[in-house]
């Protein structure tokens, strides 16, 4: 197996041993492989290895990643910051964004998506711990936004997402992350059919299964240090 496909078993082992640890079937948890900065080869080796699902920061990159893996059956998502003058590359060529914290951004991509697609899946990225100078929005405002995404035509609304800063032990790993659970089920509890939980990454993914993260976004773990990326 290539070094890719190594990694991507140690990733599924320790998201089935999370699992196990939280008592949750392991198909509750979805393998995001977050590709960004990597060339198309690699994202082939991890397709090759049963990877099927890919996130992608920046939408430029992506766009041509995609292009040139067109033959795969690749499922793209977005969980990069859209701004605007980005929303229709995204809404064209993307299955998912986990980040739309605006309804002027969740307006453009429902009226961008292509009418041969279907609905663009959406999370709602929130601020879960507050840092001033992050993307998403804040969760009390969380409701009132996912009301009005979840009525938009071209738009499937999913569930929320969040990046917490990197906490220092286990357990503060799963305190943030269980805000974002609690937060995901007032939502639910109030009348929204949410079904995706998009949160941790290489470093949290075991405190994010265990507060009950239905999706972790991993890109180290699987393609190796990434070098600093000025976009
Ligand atoms: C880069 C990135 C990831 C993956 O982070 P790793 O620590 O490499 O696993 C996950 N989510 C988002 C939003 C990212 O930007």
């Amino acid at each position: 197996m290539t070094t890719i496909g190594n990694n991507l078993q140690a990733v599924r082992e320790r998201i089935a041993t999370a699992c196990a640890g939280a008592q949750r079937p392991v198909t509750e948890v979805t393998l995001l492989a977050v590709s960004k900065t990597f060339g198309p080869e690699a994202v082939r080796e991890a397709h090759a290895a049963g990877q099927r699902a890919f996130g992608e920061n920046y939408i430029q990159e992506a766009v041509e990643k995609i292009a040139l893996l067109a033959d795969l059956p690749l499922q793209w998502h977005c969980i990069g910051p859209v701004q605007s003058n980005k929303t229709r590359l995204v809404a064209q060529h993307f299955d998912w964004v986990h980040t739309v914290d605006r309804l002027k951004v969740a307006q453009r991509l429902s009226e961008q998506r292509p009418d041969d697609k279907p609905p663009l899946n959406v999370c709602i990225q929130v601020n879960i711990d507050g840092g001033a100078s992050k993307s998403g929005v804040a969760p009390e405002e969380a409701l009132d936004l996912a009301r009005e995404v979840a009525a938009l035509p071209r738009l499937r609304l999913r569930g929320l997402m969040t990046i917490p800063e990197p906490a220092a032990t286990y357990d503060a790993q799963v305190a943030v992350h269980a805000q974002a659970a609690a937060l995901f089920h007032d939502l639910r509890d109030a009348g929204l059919q949410l079904d995706t939980l998009s949160m941790g990454m290489t470093a949290d993914l075991e405190a994010a299964i265990a507060a009950g993260s239905t999706m972790v976004r991993v890109g180290t773990a699987i393609f190796g240090g990434r070098p600093r990326h000025a976009a």
